[in-house]
């Protein structure tokens, strides 16, 4: 799914924005074939639309209708800067971010 190098630099990322950041240029470079669609939708994922940024996102939770972003899910706040964010799985990270 993705080379060595851009695992490298999963590892040596410290903070779930930086995290982010690796995965946004690893999915940028070409979203079709990393883009786990299939398989989302295999563990129960579904895509949904933000109803306040209009932002694509996955989630296994059919009502929601806000995106994981502070500013649109209410102030929620995920944890950042913890070493155990680093530990999402693939599918986690994906559900943060797209
Ligand atoms: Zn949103």
């Amino acid at each position: 799914m993705i080379s060595t190098e851009e695992q490298e630099e999963l590892k040596k990322a410290q903070t779930d924005k930086e995290l982010k950041q690796v995965f946004k240029k690893v999915a940028s470079k070409n979203p079709d074939s990393y883009f786990p669609t299939k398989e989302l939708r295999e563990l129960g994922y579904i895509r949904k639309n933000c109803e306040s940024c209009g932002t694509l996102f996955w989630t296994t939770l059919k009502d929601r209708k806000v995106c994981g972003d502070p500013t649109c899910s209410g102030g929620f706040q995920v944890v950042i800067n913890n070493p155990s964010q680093i530990k999402l799985s693939f599918i986690g990270v994906w559900e943060k971010i797209v």
